[in-house]
Parts: structure tokens; C-alpha cells; sequence
């Protein structure tokens, strides 16, 4: 059993000003935890590549990746919105948080490792065709997925998404790919505040209200995605993984623990052996309380190694 971990030294460079939840200070808090569960050394370890503009433009507007580029400061900071912030390190962090699940895919489809986890920032799930928000850029979880897409053996995509917030850019992206099934569940009404599918087959969506926490998002994915899953079939998973809806979370109203990770990450590696090889590539998301934080990932991760 070979789980890779999925990094970059340029995705701690990202900075979006000293106040600001998503912060470099977070994939510090995964490593550690993982130091501390006992469990980096049985990772491998891999660098990420740079995502390709060809790799990008599957998902992305060619005139919105023109516009990133060209507005990326040398020296100080710009902002795409109030909360979505560059500094000069951020093009290269996004390149290489989107390259990262790219290469995580490689690995899987190759056999040179069973599973991955990309310790990234900045995160992707927010981000549409051509408009970045929401802390994200480029969409990595989407780059991954049209990746895939690629390979002839691979005909469908399932992409899981457990972040507190709705995963609007995946969705938007993917609105119209049949190839594409996303199960995700969210806390509602929260961020983004956009309209989600309802009543699709293929893109299902859990909504969660504030206080409510374990036993109903394990008794919902339960009876909504696992039955979806098993209809489809997909040959690969990916899993946007924010850890935001930990109860300790500022910016969480929901109610889960690492235990719940612990116990999802495990509900779909069983899935994954069933239908697709057991391949999942998962990449980080929110996750905002880092002491929590690091416990999730770290359960999660340990999920992901049968461990
Ligand atoms: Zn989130």
C-alpha cells in the first residue's frame, strides 16, 4: 500500500496578509500532524510539477489565466477580490497546487502509488471557468479530473467534495460533463451563497444546516452518495478535502470531527477497491483551526493508508 503526499516549498510562499484563515501556517499543521500520528515516514514524498497552460485551459478560460498572469505583482500585493489576494509567490503556489493533483492522477493511473494527498494551497474549489474567488485561483480538483479525462481507460470521474462550503466552481465547471458525477456535502445557507444542483443524478448535493454534525452527515452521505457512487461506477475518485466543517473551525456552524473523516475517507477507499482500482487522488480545501486542521488531515490520510 503506497500513499503519496503531494507538495511544493512555493505553496507556503502564497500569503494573504497576517489576518487572513488561509495561511501558510496550514500545511506546517498537516506535516506536523502527521509527525505526530507517526505516519509521514510511510508516505512518499513527491515534489509537484508545475501545472501546464494546456493542462489549465481544459477548465479554465484562456482570457482568465491571461488575466492571472498578467496581474501577478513582482512586488506587493494585488487583489482579484477583498478575500483573494496575490503576493508574488501566489502564480507559481496555484501552478503547482493544480500540478500537484495532475501528477497525483499520473501516480495513481501508473501504479506508482495506490492513492494520493495533495498538502496545497491555494485551495480550488471556488474557482469557475473564468472567475477565481473564495481564496482559490485555479480549480485543482477540476485540473485533476480533465486530467483523467485524458486516459482512455478512464470514463468516468467521480469528484468528492466535504468542504463546509459549496464546491461552486467544480460544479459550474462540470455542469454539463456526463463524465463527470460530483457528491458533495455543505453547510446551507453559507459561502458561496450561489445556486446548486437539486435534483441531478449525477451531481448530488448534501446540504447540512448549522449545529447539525456527525450522525446526520454520516446518516445523508450515506443514503445519498454511496447509492450514486455504486450506480456509476467510476474509475477514479477525487476528493476536494476541506476540513472546514470541524466543529472547532471559525469559520464552521457544523459539527464534525476527525473521527468523521477518519470514517468517510474510509467509506470510499472500500468503494474506490470496489470500482475503480482503488485510485483516489485527494487535495486540501478549506480547514481553517489548525490543531483541527491537522487531526482531519491526518485521519484522512490515515484512511487513505488503511492504517
Ligand atoms: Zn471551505
Amino acid at each position: 500500500m503506497t500513499t503519496a503526499l503531494i507538495s511544493h516549498p512555493a505553496c507556503s510562499r502564497h500569503d494573504m496578509g497576517r489576518f487572513h484563515p488561509e495561511r501558510p501556517a496550514r500545511l506546517g499543521a498537516v506535516n506536523d500532524a502527521l509527525i505526530e500520528a507517526g505516519i509521514a515516514d510511510l508516505l512518499m514524498h513527491c515534489q509537484a510539477p508545475r501545472v501546464t497552460r494546456q493542462q489549465l485551459e481544459r477548465v479554465h478560460d484562456k482570457a482568465y489565466i491571461d488575466y492571472l498572469e498578467s496581474h501577478a505583482p513582482l512586488a506587493g500585493n494585488w487583489e482579484l477580490d477583498h478575500e483573494t489576494i496575490m503576493n508574488p509567490f501566489t502564480l507559481e503556489a496555484a501552478r503547482r497546487a493544480a500540478g500537484a493533483v495532475v501528477h497525483g492522477v499520473e501516480l495513481v493511473m501508473s501504479g506508482r502509488a495506490d492513492n494520493a494527498f495533495c498538502n496545497i494551497r491555494p485551495p480550488g474549489h471556488h474557482a469557475e471557468h473564468d472567475l477565481g474567488m473564495g481564496f482559490c485561483f485555479f480549480n485543482n480538483v477540476a485540473v485533476g479530473a480533465a486530467h483523467a479525462l485524458q486516459q482512455e481507460q478512464i470514463r468516468k470521474v467521480l469528484i468528492v467534495d466535504f468542504d463546509l462550503h459549496h464546491g461552486n466552481g467544480t460544479e459550474e465547471i462540470f455542469q454539463d460533463s456526463p463524465q463527470v458525477i460530483i457528491c458533495s456535502s455543505f453547510q446551507h445557507p453559507n459561502y458561496p451563497d450561489k445556486p446548486f444542483a437539486r435534483d441531478s443524478q449525477r451531481i448530488i448535493n448534501v446540504t447540512l444546516q448549522a449545529g447539525e454534525g456527525s450522525i446526520d452527515f454520516r446518516n445523508r452521505v450515506a443514503d445519498s452518495w454511496f447509492p450514486a457512487i455504486e450506480s456509476h461506477q467510476p474509475d477514479l475518485f477525487l476528493i476536494s478535502a476541506g476540513f472546514d466543517a470541524h466543529g472547532n473551525d471559525p469559520l464552521s456552524e457544523l459539527r464534525l470531527t476527525a473521527e468523521d473523516y477518519y470514517w468517510i475517507t474510509g467509506r470510499l477507499v472500500e468503494l474506490a477497491d470496489r470500482h475503480a482500482q482503488g485510485r483516489i487522488v485527494s487535495c486540501l480545501e478549506g480547514g481553517y483551526d489548525l490543531k483541527a486542521l491537522g487531526l482531519s488531515a491526518a485521519a484522512h490520510i490515515r484512511a487513505l493508508m488503511k492504517l
